[in-house]
């Protein structure tokens, strides 16, 4: 077996036994080219290219139930060990999985100990739904969560809910815990992911939830390095495995999960409570009680958001973790950070990709830069931007939130003075518009 390749990430610190631990950034949650909105040139070969440049080493495989995927995936990468794949170049570990909705609408995400547990699980599913169209890399299965759980587990996987708090599909817009939604195979369940709109100091003050560890991905739809690894997970293993990576999943004592980072929820395009027509967004009690959940705007509907969905469940105070909680880090993809820098109008821009290219040449990959780096460094090799990373890491950010399918946006400030002002400007902005709102609505009634 080849040993994995340092970055910027290793570290190694003795574990119980005296034996070595290492720490790999991981995204656990991706998609394959035939899930909806995914681009149909999304390969292995690209993940692995984008994820070294990214800094992260190992990833899932994503949609492994579809059979076009599945051979692309067995084509592409070799069995490194225990159930953990690399691509040919060697350049990044991959975990088989893949999400699916269930009978009522909610995501699962699922974890396979390897190909041949994968061509299983496929067969046990089959029944279920249809696996092979051009757009269902995340099958909707005829199943509730109980039974998706028996299958998973008797085929050796372990599953938990994705993005559990947003609207529509995530498991608490239809159930008040975890354990609610899979009943008897609840204690089955080591994880919840935390999907972009929340993060765990949120997820946390549901204490239900304190029995889970915490996930958090990119649910990415391509390999653009603002999309993969825009969440992700520094997991401490002994070795890169499938076992390896469950044990530290449901590890509660050992800090095996080291950190999640993500974007900060207010980024994620369901925080707010807001209409998914024209976004305006709506305390939550208005939009029930005044509104009907109908936008006095412009007649869309207005969509639950997951900070609102969170406060109705929420029965501990913010701020209240279980011992083996690590923190979460928030973070904004560089790209986002020199779009800002450059007042570029999109992170995909030409300049954009070339600045952040100059960066990853310097500094080897993102999570580097993010991290790891030191700040006079960045600033040297760039003071525009280097000036604004340096911003980010200092807490000179503020975030108007998003909701009802827009994302959020960040603003960054070279003094706490500029984004004070900024945001108290914000307050008052959002304090019209919110009264306009009304006016409108009851011209409507
Ligand atoms: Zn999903
Ligand atoms: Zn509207």
């Amino acid at each position: 077996m080849r040993p994995p390749t340092p970055t910027a990430a290793f570290f190694k610190k003795p574990g119980e036994n005296g034996e070595t631990v290492k720490s790999f950034d991981c995204d656990l949650q991706l998609h394959g080219p035939y899930a909806g909105g995914v681009s149909k040139y999304l390969s292995i070969p690209l993940l692995a290219e984008q994820s070294r440049l990214k800094g992260l080493e190992i990833l899932v495989t994503g949609d492994i139930q579809h059979q076009k995927w599945f051979e692309h995936v067995n084509a592409h990468l070799i069995e490194n060990q225990n159930g953990v794949y690399m691509d040919k170049d060697e350049k990044t570990f991959f975990i088989i999985g893949t999400e699916v909705e269930d009978h009522h609408r909610i995501h699962h995400l699922i974890y396979l100990p390897d190909l041949t547990a994968a061509a299983e699980f496929r067969e046990k599913v089959k029944p279920f739904g249809i696996l092979d169209c051009s757009m269902c890399g995340r099958p909707k299965l005829r199943q509730s969560p109980e039974q998706l759980s028996q299958i998973v587990s008797d085929v050796g996987g372990f599953m938990g809910p994705g993005h559990s708090f947003t609207p529509y599909t995530g498991l608490f817009s239809r159930y008040d815990s975890v354990a609610e939604a899979y009943g008897d195979q609840a204690k089955k369940i080591p994880f919840l992911e935390l999907g972009l709109s929340a993060d765990t100091d949120m997820a946390d003050t549901i204490l239900s939830n304190h029995q889970y560890a915490f996930l958090s991905s990119s649910d990415a739809h391509s390999a653009w390095p603002h999309r993969l690894g825009r969440e992700w997970n520094r997991i401490r293993l002994k070795e890169p495995s499938f076992k390896e990576l469950e044990t530290a999943v449901w590890d509660r004592s050992g800090e095996r999960i080291e950190f999640n980072a993500g974007l900060n929820p207010r980024e994620g395009k369901y925080h707010a409570t807001a209409c998914n027509l024209c976004y305006t967004q709506y305390p939550l009690r208005d939009a029930i009680e005044s509104f009907k959940m109908k936008c006095p705007a412009c007649g869309g509907d207005i969509k639950r958001g997951v900070a609102d969905r969170i406060k109705m469940l929420s029965d501990t105070p913010t701020g209240k973790h279980p011992s083996f909680r690590p923190p979460y880090k928030h973070q904004l993809p560089l790209a986002e950070i020199i779009q800002l820098a450059l007042f570029a109008k999109s992170p995909m821009t030409k300049n954009v990709q070339s600045k952040w290219r100059d960066y990853i040449d310097v500094y080897k990959d993102e999570i580097n830069v993010l991290i790891d780096a030191p700040e006079s460094e960045l600033i040297e090799t760039n003071p525009e931007i280097g000036n604004k990373i340096k911003a980010f890491r200092n807490g000179l950010v503020y975030y108007t939130p998003g909701g009802g399918g827009k994302y959020g946006e960040p603003h960054l400030f070279d003094s706490q003075k500029e984004m004070d002002q900024f945001v108290l400007e914000a307050g008052k902005r959002s304090r019209e518009k919110n009264k306009f709102s009304g006016q409108k609505s009851l011209k409507g009634f």
